[in-house]
């Protein structure tokens, strides 16, 4: 082709020179391959100057890069060049690798390529030289790579996210559409669930789930999915059918809006762990606190509880009523302060005590009541472990002043009845001593015996009720009943005691004709305990007053003295075992055991007592027994 009248040799010239696709033009001498011209923007794009290009082989002033062993760019466009050359079309590499050398460095940069190597022929047809017209891709393959890195990062992420999912120990699940298609469900929300995977996958939860359907969680996952605001639920309740069984469970949960990579939010995330058990135990806990609680306050004695630490942290109702106290005012300032002041030290020391040892608490003490009054009393606590550490202390305080008082009144009956032993023993042995002194006098005066017998007698009175009141406490006491004169037995036991007192006259002023179905032995044996003690009760009086007779279907007997009389509130506490007047206990002597078996006798009768008295006038003591059923 001629060129073109208006474009000379030297414009072609300019124009190759200043053609913005960069162009070399390379020489077919291979191996060598010299470049026989270059172009700025060839120049430009490997930053290379002309005079170090023209004259050289391709390969001398490209030389490969030491560290790139894998993409053998030198092979590939001697393959090219052949290419070309061979076939006489032009042939192109695309997006390879070729490093340019950074000029006047052992250094070089990385470059990509797509170039063509474009065959010039002469007019026979044969290659001339070759036109190799690389454009820099640099950008475009590195963003591909980039993009290509990217992709795989995100589904390298992706796998481990469904990893992470699959394995965590808590139930997650993705429910799309307004029908909550399962479309992801990880082992532990299926075995909430109580279904396998293949159960539950792909299905709609609820047509699975049915017993959880109409409960209100559609409402709560259409609102997730409608607004985006996640819901939060804490201990709900779910009803379920697992492995065949209808049971509600307790769970928490929380409800995520699912958004595909548009913002769209199609479905709903839930999270899930199931909260049965720690439910369910708080529960007992609850119910055997309030069980605690029914149980100390139905109690009639003070329960408390205390910390670790001793401070006390409930007090039941009755602790309350005892001191007269709120529960508030008693935990506040605690119950130290109502402690009798010389028992304070001692049990305190003993909490203390208790408190670093760990060992059961027990103590006893006075406290003052609401009405100013000190009571013993019994406290215990023990303490509660949990998992071997104390956390609490459960204590009662037990109102043991009647048992103290029995115990007291027990000691002074011990000292009592050595008492009343000894004094006629003292005298029988005075008298035996005055025998054994004159053991050859012809005649022994007749004071010695009788004074001596009265004594045996006294001895075996004494005896005779101990016997009868352990035999009461045994239940051991027999009765041999039949059918005696009411009135004989009265006349018999007042003549027999009238024998022996010379003191006072015993006046019987009526006395009705009955028959009595009963123990004639022990029925006497009350008459005379009336009767002795009133003489006994009444050193100044002169007379006993005796009256019989049959009222109502009763016998009613009746023992009057003219004596020291009984205050009103001992009235009540005679018939008692143990039970003496004070003022009467160290001057008269006895035991206080007569009315109390007197009044056993006549309880096992069906028979009543009571007295009617004025202090230093007199008491006159009644017993009437039932006739009709003798
Ligand atoms: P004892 O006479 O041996 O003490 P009792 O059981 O017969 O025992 O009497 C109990 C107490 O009742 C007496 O200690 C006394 O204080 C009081 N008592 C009994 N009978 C009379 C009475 N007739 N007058 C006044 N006090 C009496």
């Amino acid at each position: 082709m001629q060129p073109s009248p208006q474009i000379s040799k030297e414009d072609y010239r300019s124009i190759f020179c200043n053609s913005p696709a960069t162009k070399l033009i390379i020489d077919t001498d291979a191996p060598v391959y010299t470049i026989l011209d270059v172009n700025d923007a060839y120049l430009f794009a490997t930053n290379s100057d002309r005079e170090s290009l023209v004259g050289n082989s391709v390969f001398g002033v490209f030389p490969p890069n030491p560290t790139d062993m894998v993409s053998k760019n030198i092979e590939r466009t001697i393959f090219s060049f052949n290419e070309a050359i061979q076939s006489k079309m032009p042939h192109t590499m695309y997006n390879y690798r070729y490093d340019i050398p950074i000029r006047g460095t052992d250094e070089f940069e990385e470059r990509y390529w797509t170039t063509s190597n474009t065959p010039v022929l002469d007019d026979e047809g044969n290659v001339k030289f070759l036109i190799h017209s690389p454009v820099n891709v640099t950008e475009t393959v590195k963003l591909a790579q980039r993009e290509q890195e990217g992709a795989q990062a995100l589904k390298d992420q992706q796998k481990q996210l469904h990893s992470v999912f699959m394995q965590a120990p808590v139930g997650i699940g993705i429910f799309k559409g307004a029908d909550y298609v399962v479309d992801l469900i990880n082992p532990p929300l299926c075995e909430l669930y109580g279904r396998t995977f293949k159960e539950l996958i792909g299905k709609p939860i609820f047509d699975v789930l049915t017993s959880a359907r109409g409960q209100g969680f559609e409402q709560i996952l259409d609102n997730v999915r409608s607004t985006g605001v996640p819901f939060v639920g804490r201990a709900i309740p779910l009803p379920l059918n697992r492995k065949g069984k209808e049971e509600i469970i307790y769970v928490n949960f929380v409800y995520e809006p699912f958004k595909e990579v548009d913002g769209r939010i199609s479905g709903v995330i839930a999270v899930a762990t199931e909260i049965t058990d720690q439910i369910e135990s708080k529960l007992k806990l609850q119910e055997s606190e309030e069980q605690f609680r029914f149980m100390s306050e139905s109690m009639p004695q003070q329960v408390w509880t205390s910390d670790a630490s001793g401070k006390l942290n409930y007090v039941n109702e009755w602790t309350q009523k005892y001191f007269g106290r709120t529960s508030e005012d008693l935990l506040e300032a605690g119950i130290e302060r109502f402690i009798h002041p010389d028992d304070l030290n001692r049990c305190m020391s003993k909490w203390a005590e208790a408190l670093t040892t760990g060992e059961i608490f027990q103590v006893e003490f006075r406290m003052l009541r609401q009405d100013q009054q000190y009571r013993w009393h019994l406290s215990r606590a023990l303490p509660f472990k949990a998992n071997d550490t104390i956390v609490k202390w459960l204590g009662t305080n037990t109102d043991i002043e009647e048992h103290k008082k029995i115990e007291q009144k027990k000691d002074e009956f011990i000292s009592i009845a050595s008492h009343e032993l000894k004094t006629p023993l003292t005298s029988l042995k005075a008298y035996l001593q005055l025998l054994e002194r004159s053991p050859t006098a012809t005649s022994i005066p007749s004071n010695f015996i009788k004074n001596s017998l009265s004594q045996m007698r006294r001895l075996e009175k004494l005896v005779e009720d101990l016997l009868d009141v352990s035999k009461i406490s045994g239940g051991k006491m027999a009765y041999n009943l039949s059918v005696f004169s009411m009135n004989d037995l009265i006349v018999d036991a007042v003549g027999s005691v009238q024998q022996i007192t010379s003191s006072h006259e015993l006046i019987v002023e009526r006395n009705e004709q009955a028959m009595f179905n009963g123990d004639h032995y022990r029925i006497e044996q009350v008459v005379i305990n009336f009767l002795t003690n009133a003489i006994k009760y009444s050193p100044q009086g002169k007379k006993v007053i005796i009256n019989s007779q049959v009222a109502e279907g009763n016998i009613v007997v009746s023992v009057q003295d003219f004596g020291i009389g009984i205050a009103k509130e001992h009235q009540q506490k005679l018939f008692e075992r143990f039970y003496r007047v004070d003022n009467t206990a160290m001057k008269y002597d006895g035991l206080g055991l007569g009315l109390y078996v007197a009044s056993e006798i006549l309880q096992r009768h069906n028979g009543k007592f009571w007295i009617e008295s004025e202090q230093y006038k007199g008491s006159t003591f009644f017993f009437s027994l039932p006739l009709q059923e003798n």
